[in-house]
Formats: structure tokens, C-alpha cells, sequence
């Protein structure tokens, strides 16, 4: 097991694919992107489909999800997720994409074996679309929304991440769309791990904002802590159901106590955490002919040391040194 010194249990995998992207949305990345890792050393397919066999098979993993970056820009995505559902016991399978791709891949990566996808969409505005993510594609996104859902990559859920200004007035308008289309909404703080750093606390929408927001149009009925389970998002029925709506409250009300993820980037490193600012080689391992066992210990060694929280409320807080999208989010 990935057991830390809290006693908190890691079984939720999030392996990235890749650091690159095809939008430049602002919390993000900058403008101009970053300098992508080089292709010696991010992971190949088959060190991939190694590091989650041994996650699997001897670390008690059981969901396992694909981010990036941009996944759907890697070439062998479809085989990593076919591969990865081929595992015995086979772990359930998801994937976070920004959509672009999806009209194209849904439908293979359903038959690979993929159960779900979450869909980032913060607009339904073209115009605000193109300022968040300097990029004109609102059409792709929700072409690529409908194919996954056409493909059965059921439930389809949506994130969604406000920004002051941009869109923090679409709450309700984003709700009724979610709705209408039987997809499932989930708000996400937003957080500081933009390469930018260009996140401020005072500045940022919250939960309450979002929630206050909603209740303009809608009736939020909160479910049970027993219906979250270790979620980051806490849910509320909406206008009696049976369409839900979510919250990731990260920054204002951190979940860390029932936080179950390891994380993997796409150069093989392990993140005990979002915001660790250390890493565990597990790329030099695998090519220094480590064995199954010895990449497991050094998983293990990785997640016992995971911290208590997030360290957002420490005046030292620092932002670790990769940004989101070169961490998986
Ligand atoms: N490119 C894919 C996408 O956008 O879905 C996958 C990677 S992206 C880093 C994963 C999620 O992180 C997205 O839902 C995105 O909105 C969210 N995200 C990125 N930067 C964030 C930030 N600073 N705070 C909160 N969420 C963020
Ligand atoms: Fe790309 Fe996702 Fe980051 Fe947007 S949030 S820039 S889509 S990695």
C-alpha cells in the first residue's frame, strides 16, 4: 500500500502524459508556453504501462487517471489507456482533457477501455473563451464534449475554473447548459500553480462566491459526507435532483485529511502532492534496471513522507517549482 505517516492511503494514480498543451489558458501557462520537457526524457509507452502495472499489482492502486498537459496530444494515448485497462485487477480508468481532441479519439478511447472523461470548460462565451484560453477552439470543446458522451465515456464531467472578470458571472448560465446537456459541473478553485505566478488570494472567486452565485437561480440541497467519500468535490443536489453540481474547494476549504492521489509526471517523476516541492526519480530507477520490488519501495518511501496539508495557509508558503501543467492536474 502507499501508506503516509497520517495514516491516509493513496489508491487514486494521476499519471501525466505529457507537459505540452494547445491552449494557453491564464491560470495556467503563459503566453508564450513553457520549454517542454525533451523527449529523452519523458517516459516512453512501455515505462508508462510499467510504472502503472507496478502501482497495479503491488501498491494498491485502483483508479488510475490520464492528464497532462494536454494528454490527447500524446500519440500513443489510446495504447497507454488500452495497455493500462488490460491490467488484472484492472483499475478504473479516466481521463482529464481540455476536449480538443475528443470528436477524434472518443470513440477509441472507449473501446481502449477508458470509463470516463472530465472535460475543462470555463465559457460558454466564444470571445471569453478566446481571452482565457488565448486560443479561438469553444467549438472543438464542445464537439468533442458530445462525442464523449455519444462514446458512453459516462458520466461526462465538466471543470470549470472562474476567473474575476473573465467569467465569474456564468456560475448559473454554465449550470443550466451542465443541466440541458446531462453533463456534470464542477467548479475548481482556482489555484496558485500558474508558471506565471500570477495568482492572488484576495483576488480569486471562492467556493462561497460560487455557491451564493448559483443559489441565484438554482436550490442547492447538500449531499452526505458519506455520499463525498475522499472527493475533492463536495456536491449539492440541484433544484431536487437528480442533477448534481460540484465544488473543488481546494484553497478555501482543503480536503487534504482524505486525500488519496499519487502522482506521476511525464518525465517519471512521483508527487506525493500538488503542491510538494520534491520529486522521486523513479525514470533513473527504471533505467538503471531497478526491479519491480525496488521501484515499489521507492514509491512507498515517496508517499510516506507526504506532509499533513497543502501549506497554502503558511505566510511561508512557496509554489513548487513546476506549474500545473507540468505536474498533471
Ligand atoms: N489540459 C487538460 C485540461 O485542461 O483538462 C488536463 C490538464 S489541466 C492542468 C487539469 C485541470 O487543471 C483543468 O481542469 C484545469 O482547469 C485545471 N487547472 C489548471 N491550472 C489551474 C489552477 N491554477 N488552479 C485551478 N485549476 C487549474
Ligand atoms: Fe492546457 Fe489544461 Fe493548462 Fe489549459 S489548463 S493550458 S488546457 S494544461
Amino acid at each position: 500500500m502507499l501508506i503516509d505517516t497520517y495514516g491516509r492511503v493513496a489508491t487514486d494514480l494521476r499519471v501525466s502524459l505529457t507537459d505540452r498543451c494547445n491552449l494557453r489558458c491564464t491560470y495556467c501557462m503563459p503566453e508564450e508556453g513553457l520549454s517542454w520537457l525533451a523527449k529523452p526524457d519523458l517516459l516512453t509507452d512501455d515505462e508508462i504501462v510499467r510504472l502503472i502495472r507496478i502501482a497495479v499489482t503491488l501498491l494498491g492502486v485502483t483508479d488510475v487517471r490520464f492528464t497532462g498537459g494536454e494528454p490527447l496530444l500524446r500519440p500513443g494515448a489510446v495504447g497507454i489507456v488500452a495497455r493500462c485497462a488490460a491490467l488484472s485487477p484492472r483499475p478504473r480508468t479516466s481521463l482529464t482533457t481540455n476536449g480538443i481532441g475528443l470528436q477524434r479519439t472518443a470513440t477509441a478511447l472507449r473501446a481502449a477501455g477508458l470509463d470516463r472523461v472530465n472535460v475543462s470548460l470555463d465559457t460558454l462565451r466564444p470571445d471569453v473563451f478566446k481571452t482565457l484560453t488565448r486560443r479561438d477552439r469553444l467549438p472543438d470543446v464542445l464537439a468533442g464534449l458530445a462525442a464523449a458522451r455519444d462514446a458512453g465515456l459516462t458520466p461526462v464531467k465538466v471543470n470549470t475554473v472562474l476567473m474575476p472578470g473573465h467569467n465569474d458571472d456564468e456560475a448559473p448560465d454554465l449550470l443550466a447548459w451542465a443541466v440541458a446537456e446531462g453533463y456534470e459541473l464542477r467548479f475548481i478553485e482556482q489555484m496558485p500553480l500558474d508558471a506565471q505566478h500570477g495568482w492572488q488570494r484576495d483576488g480569486m472567486i471562492t467556493a462561497g462566491d460560487i455557491l451564493a452565485s448559483l443559489r441565484t437561480r438554482f436550490t442547492l440541497t447538500p449531499e452526505t459526507d458519506d455520499e463525498r467519500g475522499s472527493a475533492p468535490a463536495e456536491r449539492w443536489i440541484v433544484d431536487g435532483g437528480p442533477h448534481r453540481v460540484g465544488v473543488i474547494a481546494s484553497v478555501t476549504r482543503p480536503f487534504c485529511g482524505a486525500c488519496d492521489r499519487t502522482r506521476l509526471t511525464a518525465d517519471g517523476q512521483v508527487r506525493n502532492c500538488l503542491f510538494a516541492r520534491e520529486e522521486t526519480d523513479l525514470r533513473a530507477a527504471l533505467r538503471s534496471d531497478a526491479s519491480d520490488e525496488e521501484i515499489a519501495a521507492l514509491w512507498r518511501r515517496a508517499m510516506w513522507g507526504k506532509k499533513a496539508g497543502s501549506g497554502l495557509d503558511d505566510p511561508a508558503f512557496l509554489q513548487p517549482d513546476r506549474p500545473m501543467s507540468a505536474i498533471g492536474g
